[in-house]
């Protein structure tokens, strides 16, 4: 689902977090509360704000249920804000998806992340060089596309919970200019957002200017995901100087 037209000015992109957890994430701060959340979006202008807590193998589906509470939690609070209840879903191999297509389509916004390799349950390619991580999130990718069940992806590419190298970078290194452009174009024609995910794009900045340049060329549309675990991260607008000297 596209949130909005493509642009590539920064600046109109600080509307929307796309990328925000609260505090039914586990690695999310207690102050990440709906409602304080939404205060700190009108705070800081955003209009579009996605919650995108993340799944647990040993919790199937339960982000739906979450859902449930997020909205009772949010249902008498006045706001211009426009509150998407979705969540960071997991393709943890190719084809493989942690919960039910049901599960998903409850969603408001389907953040899909096909690079969780820290997690324990995650499927790690049987080549585990360089060029193997690329073909396998590749192909995770591919099928995530196919399946219908994503509204974006989360910190496409990023290899930072490959731990098997001395630089994680030598994975995005390795993605050719064609595979980027290739599976960007794939995904715009079902609607697919791709994240400028703020800590991957500072963790990684070679690689995000290249892939914000391939975006560019072949139609992507992007949004930014602070990825806030913590409150003073929801605001967008502050990462941009950076994210312009690092994008452009
Ligand atoms: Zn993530
Ligand atoms: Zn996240």
């Amino acid at each position: 689902m596209f949130l909005h037209e493509k642009t590539y000015n920064l600046d109109e992109l600080t509307a929307y977090n796309t990328h925000t957890h609260t505090n039914f994430s586990h690695c999310a701060k207690r102050e990440m509360v709906a409602a304080d959340m939404i205060k700190e979006a009108e705070k800081s202008g955003i209009k579009v704000l996605a919650l995108t807590d993340h799944n647990y193998p040993d919790e199937k589906n339960q982000v739906a249920v979450q859902r449930l509470a997020l909205l009772k939690q949010i249902e008498n609070i006045e706001t211009d804000v426009k509150v998407l209840i979705g969540a960071e879903l997991s393709s943890y191999d190719i084809g493989k998806f942690a919960d039910d297509e049901e599960c998903d389509n409850s969603l408001d916004w389907r953040l899909y992340t096909t690079n969780h390799f820290h997690q324990g349950y995650w499927v790690h390619p049987e080549d585990k060089s360089p060029r193997g991580y690329c073909r396998h999130m590749l192909a995770i990718m591919d099928k995530v596309i196919d399946s219908g069940r994503a509204d974006a992806f989360a910190h496409p590419f990023m290899a930072k919970y490959i731990s098997c190298f001395d630089d994680f970078r030598v994975v995005t290194a390795a993605f050719t200019d064609n595979e980027i452009g290739d599976i960007m174009e794939k995904a715009n024609q079902k609607e697919i957002t791709w994240e400028i995910n703020v800590p991957a794009v500072f963790g990684d900045p070679v690689f995000h200017k290249r892939y914000f340049g391939i975006g560019r060329e072949t139609g992507a549309v992007f949004n930014i995901g602070t990825d806030a675990h913590k409150l003073c991260d929801i605001d967008v607008k502050q990462f941009i100087p950076e994210l312009k000297r690092i994008l452009y």
